[in-house]
Parts: C-alpha cells; structure tokens; sequence
C-alpha cells in the first residue's frame, strides 16, 4: 500500500525525522537489491562488506573520525545506551565510578539510560543544570568534578546540540574541562549533525552518537564513534561483528546513510553551506513571520543573531523554538495540524496527563509559559510556501489555543 501525502501539507518537523532525499533513496534500494551478509567470506558476501566498509569510511571521515572507531548501530538509542551502559561497565571494572554526571534536559535515550543505571546497577546520577538557554556551561562541569573527585566519576554526559530549543553547547571546551581530570565524555550530536561542524576527533569526546534519519537517512541505522583508547562494554552479545556491538551488520542501510551524510556535509566534519544558509534563512523568516504575527510569543533556546559568522553557531539553523503565553502546545499542534502543518510540541504525554517540557523545565521556565510551547523545524526540502502556509495560519491557531485556555 502507498501511503500518498497530501500536497497542500507543510512538513516543519524534521527534527522527528527527516523525509530522504531522493538519491538517498536511490542508493537505498539499489543496495538492498544486492544479496549477502557483509560476514560471509564467499563473493556476495564480500561485495556486501565492501559496500559497508566504503560506507564506514564515509561515514567516519563525515564526523571527523576513523572507520576503525566507528561502530554502526540501529539508531541514535542504541548508540546513547552503548555509550552509557558501555562505558559505565568498563570503568566500574577497572574500580572507577559509579558517579554519572548527566546533563539536565538531554533526550530520553540518556536520562532513562542514566536513570536505569542508577536503579538497577548501582550507578550514582548527579544532574547537572543548564542555564536559561538549555545550555550546560563548562563551570558547571569542573565544579562537579572538583566536588565528586575524578576518580568516582565514570563519565559524563552531554548534548551537542538540544534537539527541542535547539542551543549549541560549547563541547570542546566542556570536554577539555573533563579531559583534565581523565574522565571520559559522551557527547548526544543527533540533534547538531548537518547544522553545525561536528568533528569527533576535535572535540575531545570519548565517545559521540549520531543517527542517521535526522539527516535523511532511513529509520534503523546510527553510529556510535568510540575513540581507541574507550572501552565500552557491549549491551549486544552475539556474533562480534563490531567491537561493542554484535548482529549483522545493516549494509544497504550504511549505504544510504553514508549517502545522506555526503549530502548535508562538505568536506570532513563540516556541514554544507548552501544548505545550511536555506535552512537558516527559512528558520530566519519563521522566527521574524511568528514575532510580528503573536507579538508575545517567546523564542526560547540561544539567540541566533550573528550565528552566520561564528564557526560553531549558538544556534542550529533549522530550529525555532517559541512559548505562546496563553496557549496549551497540544492545542496549537492540533490546531496547525487541522490547517495542513505538521509541527511539534516537544513535551511528553503519559497516562493522558499533558506534562511541560523536561527541556523547558531545566531552563527555569516556570510550567504556565513552558506549556505553550511550539518546535518548528525546516529541512532542505523545505519551501517559502511551507513556511507562507505556516504564517498564515498561526493567528487564528493561537487564538483558538488561547480561548481553549491552559486546562
Ligand atoms: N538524541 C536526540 C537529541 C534526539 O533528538 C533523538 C531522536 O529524537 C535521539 C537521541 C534518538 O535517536 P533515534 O531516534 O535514532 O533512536
């Protein structure tokens, strides 16, 4: 069955996902047309392996490591759980820990991660806060090692960019802080990959993860970059395809993954120009369109101004993220969506009870603001009619959001 979009629909989500490009997918089905398991030593299986290691190089070479550190995973979430838990493991064994230092305000993938850690293997999780932009500065870090004492921590853990207000962290200069007392660090780049130069060598990380259908890539494949020197224990046991990581390895998907990281980076570790100057000018005129319509609304993360001069932005260019006081998020997805826009909250619903943001929370926005709030995310497909469409609706949604009300 095939599933048809409808055509009026304007897509301002990609940071949920991003739709492939078509060579991307090109590449994709041609290499699944191909037969074998890129383990089997006979011919098919080594075309595979060849398809998967040039993939592999590709692939490293894009996040500004070596093929020999980079291990393929199913996504984003196994990459963040194999860093953890991986990691945790190998220093507890060499007597080092059970101290995390976890950022607050991190995706789902690290907090439960940590959280379990902590529940079920004798980990101790200090969070750690971020201030008003969802930023983690570096003093912060050092001030938590200084007061738990290196040899007790077994890693830290951060973002290198929020994937719901969109602030990019000062990562080299937060590892540097922990590379002086020899603790390793995780760095979460799947929300800062195609935005902003990602160089996993540069940055001092011990470990970095990345997935690849935030960059057009298909669902399914991410990758776990573990420096040399990093033991990670592995959550996957089996056949030893990868060290840390067991199962056959997913070669159509590396191709189409290595494909979609060709298409957004130009050269090693940095992000392609031209698309990030159409994602940033889009980005620019939601921001501009969303003040001058809802003079009130609030746009929450780092300040983008001057961003297209700084090597490593403040801001990702394909994010706007604003408050609407007044107004329940929900009610503005629902609304928007009912208008032909796809959009996103960024809060969590469990058991039907609307919770506010944990991202917003941890920047000290008290609840009433958090729960307006509205992510909006461009992609390189994305149009000026998208973001017309966009505009034009938002006044009667905020309207309608706010005689709803905040019950
Ligand atoms: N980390 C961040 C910052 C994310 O935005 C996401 C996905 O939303 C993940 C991790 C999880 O990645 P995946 O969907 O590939 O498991």
């Amino acid at each position: 069955m095939t599933v048809q979009e409808p055509r009026t629909r304007a897509y301002l989500d990609h940071a949920a996902t991003c739709p492939m490009p078509e060579p991307v997918l090109h590449d994709y089905v041609e290499a699944l047309r191909a037969i074998g398991n890129p383990s089997s030593t006979h011919g098919h299986g080594q075309i595979a392996r060849e398809a998967l290691e040039r993939s592999r190089e590709t692939i490293a070479r894009a996040l500004g490591g070596d093929p020999a550190e980079t291990i393929l995973t199913s996504g984003g979430t196994e990459s963040i759980n194999t860093a953890l838990k991986g990691i945790f493991w190998s220093r507890r064994k060499a007597g080092i820990g059970p101290v995390l230092l976890i950022a607050e305000g991190q995706h789902s993938a690290t907090n439960e991660a940590a959280e379990w850690l902590e529940s079920e293997q004798g980990a101790e999780v200090r969070w750690l806060p971020t201030d008003a932009e969802g930023v983690l500065q570096p003093a912060v870090l050092a001030a938590a090692l200084a007061e738990e004492g290196a040899e007790r921590v077994a890693l830290v853990s951060i973002m290198w960019a929020n994937n719901e207000v969109g602030s990019v962290w000062p990562v080299a200069e937060l590892c540097a802080v922990a590379a002086a007392c020899g603790v390793p660090v995780h760095v979460d780049a799947v929300a800062a990959l195609g935005q902003v130069p990602v160089d996993f060598a540069a940055s001092g990380a011990a470990a970095l993860s990345v997935s690849a259908h935030k960059i057009g890539g298909p669902v399914g494949i991410g990758a776990l970059m573990l420096g040399r020197r990093t033991e990670a224990m592995s959550i996957l046991h089996g056949g030893s395809q990868q060290r840390s990581r067991s199962g056959t390895q997913n070669a159509a998907a590396a191709v189409a993954f290595a494909r979609a990281l060709a298409l957004v980076t130009s050269g090693r570790a940095t992000p392609d120009p031209a698309r990030v100057a159409h994602l940033r000018r889009l980005r620019d005129r939601i921001v501009a369109g969303v003040r001058a319509a809802v003079p009130d609304a609030v746009l929450r993360g780092s300040d983008p101004a001057g961003d297209e001069d700084r090597e490593q932005p403040r801001r990702i260019p394909a994010n706007a993220h604003f408050t609407f006081p007044g107004c329940q998020g929900d009610s503005l997805v629902f609304l928007l969506d009912a208008a032909g826009i796809s959009a996103s909250v960024g809060s969590a619903c469990g058991a039907g009870v609307v919770r506010t943001s944990h991202v917003l929370r941890s920047m000290g926005i008290p609840e009433e603001e958090a729960a307006g709030a509205l992510r909006l995310t461009v992609g390189a497909g994305t149009t000026d009619a998208e973001v017309d469409a966009l505009l034009a609706a938002l006044p009667d949604a905020v309207a309608r959001a706010r005689a709803a009300g905040l019950s």
